[in-house]
C-alpha cells in the first residue's frame, strides 16, 4: 500500500529525514518511536504534504502513485487520513456539514454515489455505535470547549466516518492523559481490517499497550535505526533509547 524509499526532507534549511525506507501493507499496523526531536512529526507531515516540509529526495508510492506529487486534498481523497488534517476547532459549525462533503469527494473518486442526507446520517450513527459515542456529542458546536480526550475522539470518529485506506495517527508528546490514550486506543483497533493500514507515530509505549502493533521502528536523527515487532515497544519501556545503536538521545 504504502513504499517509502530513502526520503530525504529538510525543514528551514535543516536535513530533518536522512533516508526512511518503510513498507507498509493492507492491515498492518505499523509504530513509529523515537526520542523528541527524532522526525517523527516531520515525517507524519511529509506524508501529510505540509507546506513548510521540503523534499530533498527519495520517494513515497501509495499504491503505486507518486504520493508526493498529490496536493493533501488529493492525498485525502486517494484514501490517507492524517488526524491533524482536518480541522479540529470550528466554532458554531456542525461537523457533520464537512464530513459529508469530504466522504462524498472520498467516495466519488472511489467512483461510489453520493450519501445523500439521509443515508450519511445512518453512517454517523454507525460510526458512533461502533466507537460507543454518547450521540449527545455530535449536538455540540465542533470542537468547542472540548477537553483533550473529547477532541481525540473527534479526530478518531473522523477517521471512522471517512473510512480511509491508510491512517497515519500522530500522537505528539504534549498532554495525552490515560482518558485519550484510551480513545485513541479503542478507535484505532476498532477500525483495523485486513484493507486498512494504520501508521501510529507515537511518543508512547503505553499507547502500544493498548494499540497492539505489527511491526515497531524506531527513528533517531532522521533515520529508522531499528525496526521489530511488538516486544520491541515492551523493551523501549524498560530500557529507553540509549541501548538501541547508532540511537541518539538528547532529551
Ligand atoms: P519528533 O516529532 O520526533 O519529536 P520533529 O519531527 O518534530 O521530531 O522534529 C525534528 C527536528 O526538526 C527537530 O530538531 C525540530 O526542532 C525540527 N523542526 C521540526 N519542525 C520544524 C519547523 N517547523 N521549523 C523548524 N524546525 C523544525
Ligand atoms: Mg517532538
Ligand atoms: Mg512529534
Amino acid at each position: 500500500m504504502l513504499t517509502i524509499k530513502n526520503l530525504q526532507a529538510r525543514v528551514e534549511d535543516k536535513d530533518i529525514l536522512k533516508g526512511i525506507t518503510l513498507s507498509v501493507n493492507a492491515g498492518e499496523v505499523h509504530a513509529i518511536m523515537g526520542p523528541n526531536g527524532s522526525g517523527k512529526s516531520t515525517l507524519a507531515s511529509v506524508l501529510a504534504g505540509r507546506d513548510a516540509y521540503e523534499v530533498t529526495g527519495g520517494e513515497v508510492l501509495f499504491e503505486g502513485k507518486d504520493l508526493l506529487d498529490m496536493d493533501p486534498e488529493e492525498r485525502a481523497r486517494a484514501g490517507v487520513f492524517l488526524a491533524f488534517q482536518y480541522p479540529v476547532e470550528i466554532p458554531g459549525v456542525n461537523n457533520s456539514y464537512f464530513l459529508k462533503a469530504a466522504l462524498n469527494a472520498i467516495r466519488q473518486h472511489r467512483g461510489l454515489p453520493s450519501l445523500d442526507a439521509m443515508e450519511f446520517a445512518r453512517h454517523m450513527k454507525e460510526k458512533m455505535k461502533l466507537l460507543r459515542m454518547d450521540p449527545s456529542f455530535m449536538q455540540r458546536s465542533v470542537n468547542e470547549g472540548f477537553s483533550g480526550g473529547e477532541k481525540k475522539r473527534n479526530e478518531i470518529f473522523q477517521m471512522a466516518v471517512l473510512e480511509p485506506k491508510l491512517c497515519i495517527l500522530d500522537e505528539t508528546d504534549s498532554g495525552l492523559d490515560i482518558d485519550a490514550l484510551q480513545v485513541v486506543a479503542a478507535g484505532v483497533n476498532a477500525l483495523r481490517n485486513p484493507e486498512r493500514a494504520v501508521i501510529v507515530v507515537t511518543h508512547y509505549q503505553r499507547l502500544l499497550n493498548f494499540i497492539v502493533p505489527d511491526f515497531v521502528h524506531v527513528l533517531s536523527e532522521g533515520r529508522i535505526v531499528k525496526s521489530g515487532g511488538k516486544e520491541l515497544a515492551l523493551e523501549l519501556e524498560a530500557k529507553g533509547y540509549g541501548w538501541i545503536e547508532g540511537a541518539t538521545v538528547t532529551a
